[in-house]
């Protein structure tokens, strides 16, 4: 029997990407291997994401498409992971999939080999994963950066949000497993590690005993982010997301350590304490612009990135003046902004109306939008002519030109002879563009800034870091 294929697509946050990873390591634990070609896998698997509808309606569009394939192929299996199922407590979503043999929880994940043999036999040569999904070290694609997940679930219930639902309560994973995961990361020669939860510095170690005697925090994040600071070899760190609450002066301290990244993204959602109370985000305008000045004090080049919903239930034009007014103040680098849409099975969905006419979701999207692009191309007219330190993670060849094209010789040798350009992000998370060859990626390289627009910097290579 030929070696089984699996092709699987990852929807939604950094936090699935994870999952996928350790999805990728099961799969090969029992004998698959990936393919990028949907025709020739033995098992299709889709890792959801349900904070969106438009993430949803893509996941329906996916097994059409797979249906069709399963009509030559039936033997074909096609399995639906992820926040959809995990979200999906009476099973009225599974019931609109007929074309998934398999529907499951991500934390259920280590059960898909058995599931798979029961199916096909003849694919799997059967092992046991163990009970917890977490225990499964993950299958990097590449080993210059690696996510680490700290904590799933969440707490918080902001009444919008399906998280809590999708994923269950917070679940804390132990130090002792954490730290074995970036120490494993660094010896493989990773250069930058991503904490990942969903309130991730409301972080509790259960097993704090692990925390080295030297440790200088009581507030577990920041003796977390200490511990992974004295990892050899591990010169970026950062975390996504932090809730505001659990901002502390000691996480604010331990993100001046070496190793962090000079960047931090910090959702605000709204800037009316009124919305905010309906949103149930717990926190006052007031007290968000405080931690974003406390950050400012310790870290006074810090960038900032946040997440905002326009046109939440009830939100009126004065109410979303008020966001507008606090982007301006805390003049943030990056919006990731959402025009609000009911997610069924939140509490907003049973206790409001959406009833912001959809013109007006429009509108306050490009206002904010325009406001974003004002203050990020300001800002960034700051590092022109310093020098940034780039993480380079693509390398694009460069374009044949007309010139080029009518030059004599071989095209093909013509182009390899010039660098082409690097990307990467610098500390700030700022997306930095130079001319370089391929041999840079992975490579921590100092660029210095010649010139800056929104969403790019351009510049010149000074140095390898
Ligand atoms: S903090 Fe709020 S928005 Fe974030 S995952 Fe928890 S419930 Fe969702």
């Amino acid at each position: 029997m030929a070696t089984p294929k699996y092709h699987l697509i990852t929807l939604g946050c950094q936090m699935n990407k994870n999952d996928s990873e350790r999805m990728d390591a099961i799969l090969a634990g029992v004998g698959f291997v990936s393919t990028d070609v949907r025709e020739e896998a033995d098992l299709i698997l889709i890792n959801t994401c349900s904070v969106r509808q438009s993430a949803e309606d893509r996941v329906f569009g996916f097994l059409k498409e797979f249906a069709a394939l399963k009509e030559t192929r039936p033997e074909l299996i096609v399995g639906v992971t992820g926040c959809l199922p995990g979200r999906d407590r009476d099973g009225a979503i599974r019931k609109k999939m007929q074309t998934a043999d398999l529907y499951f929880p991500t934390a259920d994940v280590v059960q898909l080999p058995r599931w798979i043999a029961e199916i096909r036999p003849e694919l799997v040569n059967g092992s046991d994963i163990g009970e917890d999904y977490l225990k499964v070290i993950p299958e990097r694609r590449t080993f210059r950066q690696g996510f680490v997940t700290i904590q799933t679930g969440c707490n918080k219930f902001c009444t919008y949000c399906v998280v809590p639902f999708a994923r269950g309560l917070e679940k804390n994973r132990p130090v002792a497993d954490i730290m074995g995961e970036v120490r494993d990361l660094a010896a493989h020669g990773c250069a930058e590690v991503t904490l990942l939860g969903q309130t991730v510095n409301s972080f509790r170690a259960t097993d704090p005993s692990q925390f080295s005697s030297g440790n200088p925090y009581a507030d577990h994040f920041a003796a977390l982010l200490w511990e992974v600071n004295q990892v050899k070899g591990i010169t970026r760190l950062h975390f996504t997301a932090p809730h505001p609450l659990h901002m502390t002066d000691e996480v604010i301290d331990a993100m001046t350590l070496p190793a962090h990244l000079n960047y931090i993204h910090l959702p605000v959602q709204a800037g009316d304490d009124e919305v905010l109370r309906r949103m149930n985000r717990r926190h006052t305008a007031a007290q968000f612009l405080d931690v974003v000045d406390r950050l400012r004090a310790r870290i006074p080049d810090i960038a900032i990135g946040t997440d905002i919903i326009v046109g939440f239930c009830g939100e009126t034009r004065g109410q979303y003046l008020k966001t507008a007014e606090l982007y301006e103040r805390a003049r943030f680098d990056i919006s990731y902004t959402a025009r609000y849409s009911t997610r069924s099975g939140t509490a907003a969905a049973r206790a409001f109306k959406d009833d912001v006419d959809r013109d007006e979701k429009k509108w306050r999207w490009r206002h904010l939008q325009e406001i974003q692009e004002r203050i990020v191309y300001e800002k960034n007219q700051a590092y022109v002519g310093k020098t940034v330190s780039v993480l380079v993670e693509r390398h694009e060849s460069p374009a044949p030109t007309d010139e080029m094209l009518a030059m004599p010789g071989n095209i093909i040798e013509n182009l390899a002879r010039l660098p082409g350009t690097c990307l990467g992000n610098s500390r700030e998370m700022k997306l930095v563009r130079f001319p370089g060859g391929k041999e840079l990626v992975g490579q921590v390289v100092d660029v210095k800034i010649e010139k800056a627009e929104k969403w790019i910097l351009d510049g010149q290579k000074s140095s390898l870091s």
